[in-house]
């Protein structure tokens, strides 16, 4: 809570939210000194029945998050790959809003959980707003929707016990080989980062970038703490649990308050169109990353979380982040997460938050106008485009379509059928190489962690991961197998 201060105003008349004035906000009205309440105290009705309504649905995943409002300045001319004219010169500023996450706890649970964060930025730019909703980890479990909510299942509660269970975890992701990688950052130092400020940020998926010439290329996003990289043990962690469960939300919001502006380099990673079809990794499977010496990190810009929000539900519960959301020059590709994310974002938010949420004030297009055919629908509180016309085409002057920004086609070919990657030997690879670039003191603490966490699961379904991480490295594998007794 703001404390009151010299300059402000005398307290108002507090009133109904019709805006009559309320005479006694202490005393319900009743029916003699000891009687009983009368239904005409509109007042306490309307207080009563607001406040039972003060929840909305909370995110199915990511539902613990703290926000900030900030800018982004671009330091590096990209313009040769992207026309977007968030990039088109250096030293330009778009304003945006970051909401960091955990993924799988409820709304009021702690911070420093072993968890993936959720990463994601609300540019306000002048052609609308693009959404780049990341995480902290540069992939994910799963490289196919279907299993999208079978995984996050596992992370849920049980049904009959209502508890969280290392069983589901291990048991999913021994029988769904592709997730090893992101288990193997999960269980790593990476996997209890020290707040939100001391970690990167990753696109994770591949989008693409058009340029003025209709080319395009396959991109990858990377936002880089200038914070450093810093994490949690888990010892230190699970301590906080306990003692400050909101520590990541408090710690950014302090940074904030007193100056200390967290700031990050966006990089990306760029693949000319054509050297999807030949390069060794599906450049579009979401296990997978671009190693850096096939695509090196070209700097882009910096972005600098400068003010936190005024008012924690507007700017942040409400605030909505659709990967739909992209602008010229900036656009999808065939990941198949990336493509059901188009679709399930938008409508977690429709659920979440209405049909129009949109028009919210922290969702508005800022730089941009908005012109839509779409009318009317729950909570539609802005003029709802007045009088003029609500049909296209017409011969009123309403707004038309603009052939200047039709995307150039994308060959696509092959039979329609459901394809999983041609050899799942490819899945242990790269989890492999990250082992063996983790420093001997990491590797003894991933080891530790997952040790710990696979001891406490039946013995059958130890031994079918086991399987796994020993095809990764076989040194790894053999020290689990020796944590695991
Ligand atoms: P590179 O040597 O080119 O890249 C290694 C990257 O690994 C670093 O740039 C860093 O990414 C990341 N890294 C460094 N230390 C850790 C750590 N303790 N925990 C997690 N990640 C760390 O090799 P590759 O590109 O071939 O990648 C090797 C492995 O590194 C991959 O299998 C992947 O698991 C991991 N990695 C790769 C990234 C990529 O985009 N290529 C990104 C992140 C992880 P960063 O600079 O982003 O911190």
């Amino acid at each position: 809570m703001k404390k009151k201060d010299k300059n402000d105003k005398e307290s108002a008349t507090l009133t109904t939210a019709g805006g009559a004035p309320v005479s006694d906000n202490q005393n319900s009205l009743t029916a003699g000194e000891r009687g009983p309440i009368l239904i005409q105290d509109v007042h306490l009705l309307e207080k009563l029945a607001h406040f039972n309504r003060e929840r909305i649905p909370e995110r199915v995943v990511h539902a613990k998050g703290a926000g900030a409002h900030g800018t982004f300045t671009v330091t590096n001319d990209i313009t040769k790959y992207t026309k977007a004219k968030i990039f088109s010169e250096v030293g330009k500023k778009t304003d945006l809003i970051v909401r960091y996450s955990t993924v799988a706890g409820e709304r009021g649970s702690a911070d420093t959980v072993r968890d993936v964060r959720g990463f994601a930025v609300k540019f306000y730019t002048e052609e609308g707003n693009w959404d780049l909703v990341g995480n902290n980890t540069p992939v994910f479990f799963v490289r196919d929707p279907l299993k999208f909510s079978d995984f996050i299942h596992t992370q849920k509660r049980e049904p009959h016990t209502n508890l969280r269970s290392q069983t589901m975890w291990w048991d999913f992701w021994s029988l769904v080989p592709e997730s090893l990688h992101q288990v193997t950052i999960l269980f790593s130092d990476r996997g209890i980062p020290r707040g939100f400020t001391h970690m990167n940020g990753y696109g994770s998926h591949t989008y693409s970038f058009i340029n003025a010439k209709d080319e395009r290329f396959w991109v990858k996003f990377h936002f880089k703490t200038m914070q450093g990289i810093k994490n949690f043990t888990q010892e230190e962690a699970d301590e906080l649990v306990g003692k400050d469960p909101d520590w990541a939300t408090r710690d950014l919001f302090e940074r904030i308050e007193k100056g200390d502006y967290p700031k990050w380099e966006l990089n990306v990673q760029i693949m000319p169109e054509l050297e999807a079809e030949t390069y060794q990794w599906n450049p579009f499977d979401l296990t997978k990353v671009w190693p850096h010496k096939d695509y090196p990190l070209i700097k882009v810009g910096i972005m600098e979380l400068n003010r936190n929000p005024s008012n924690y539900f507007t700017d942040v519960e409400q605030a909505a982040f659709d990967p739909s959301n992209i602008i010229p020059g900036i656009s999808y590709s065939p990941d198949k997460m990336l493509q059901a994310r188009i679709f399930s974002y938008a409508d977690a938010h429709r659920y979440r938050l209405g049909a129009n949420y949109q028009r919210l004030p922290i969702n508005q297009a800022k730089a941009a106008k908005v012109n839509t055919y779409q009318r009317d629908g729950f909570m539609r509180f802005d003029d709802n485009g007045g009088s003029s016309v609500i049909y296209e085409p017409n011969s009123f002057g309403g707004p038309k379509q603009n052939p200047a920004y039709k995307e150039p086609p994308l060959k696509i070919s092959g039979n329609a059928d459901r394809y999983n990657q041609p050899t799942v030997d490819d899945d242990f690879i790269q989890p492999g190489n990250l082992y063996r670039l983790l420093p001997p003191d990491e590797q003894d603490r991933l080891i530790k962690n997952m040790g710990g966490s696979l001891k406490t699961v039946p013995k059958f379904i130890q031994e079918r991961m086991l399987a796994h991480i020993l095809k990764a490295d076989s040194t790894w594998g053999q020290r689990i197998r020796k944590e695991l007794g």
